[in-house]
């Protein structure tokens, strides 16, 4: 008999065993695991591993995809069918299918994916008897939004509660009050001077390529682009703002939390900039910058 994995609700072989493209673990990292070490056919610490798992989807209010006692019967036969005696139960919950959109789905069903693994125990096997190396790292988790990971749960988490505010995006800040970037967007502000303003590109902010492309559109046009961060005071005061991304491309913001921005109308400036790139994605150059050669 093969080995077989338990996937929303069915025993598959391992083989078939598969989420779908949609999946919100595998689109956003919106999803908890747990591994359950399986010693002499028995599970080690089950419950202990099943509370942290009901503790982790409360915190992100992922519903379980069943029942406590249900899921421990379903790690025991996955266990069973595959004949483990030494190895891990290896168990994940995402938020599910849903069409990609940072908030969370309206009517999510959680998925589910529970499998066996056979291999040499680590804890009583040959480590436990002549040691282990290791080395220091920097701890990075997660410190490199210059990287478009698909590691976006906390990206999702902000964008829901944009949603929940009534709000389009969250516009984020790091722990000394200067604005990063939106969830899914860059921010930028214009000062009182006119010119655009935005962060720096850092580790801090994914670099977009929307910014980019801005930042060289606006040259030569009469505006000039400041890099620097900027507060979240100076945000709330500003004559403008506006974001930025690939679908957005330059979208103006007339409210942040409470406080209206201008006269609550798009202004002037960011006007200007939605007609530059009006202008540009009906231009040649927009073929140019996709590289097209036929
Ligand atoms: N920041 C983040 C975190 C994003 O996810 C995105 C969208 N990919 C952006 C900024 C904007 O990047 P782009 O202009 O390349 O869409």
């Amino acid at each position: 008999m093969g080995r077989v994995a338990f996937v929303n609700g069915q025993y598959v072989p391992h083989g078939m065993a598969s989420v779908h493209v949609e999946d919100r673990g595998y689109q956003f990292a919106d999803g908890v695991y747990e591994v359950i070490p399986v010693i002499a056919g028995k599970q080690v610490d089950g419950i202990g591993h099943r509370e942290r798992l009901a503790r982790s989807l409360r915190e992100l209010r992922i519903t379980p995809p069943m029942t406590d006692r249900a899921l421990a019967l379903v790690i025991e036969e996955v266990i069973r069918r595959n004949r483990v005696r030494t190895g891990h139960v290896y168990l994940q919950v995402t938020r599910g299918v849903a069409p990609r959109d940072h908030a969370f789905p309206a009517d999510p069903e959680s998925a589910i994916v529970v499998y066996a693994n056979s291999k040499p125990a680590g804890g009583l096997g040959k480590q436990a008897e002549v040691g282990v190396q290791v080395i220091t790292a920097p701890d990075q988790r997660w410190a490199r939004c210059d990287i478009k990971t698909v590691g976006l749960l906390p990206n999702c988490l902000a964008k829901q509660s944009a949603r929940e505010a009534g709000a389009h995006e969250a516009f984020m800040y790091d722990s000394d009050g200067y604005v990063t970037e939106g969830s899914s967007t860059n921010a930028w502000i214009v000062d009182s001077e006119g010119r655009l303003v935005t962060r720096p590109v850092s580790h801090d902010i994914l670099n977009g390529i929307t910014r980019l492309s801005l930042i060289s559109l606006v040259e030569g046009q009469g505006i000039e682009v400041v890099e620097r961060a900027f507060t979240v005071e100076e945000l709330k005061g500003a004559r403008e703002v506006f974001l930025t991304s690939a679908s957005a491309l330059a979208t103006p913001v007339v409210q942040v939390d409470d406080r209206v921005i201008g006269n609550g109308r798009p202004g002037s400036v960011t006007s200007r900039l939605v007609e530059i790139f009006r202008t540009y994605v009906a231009s040649e150059q927009v073929d140019a910058a996709a590289g097209k050669t036929i």
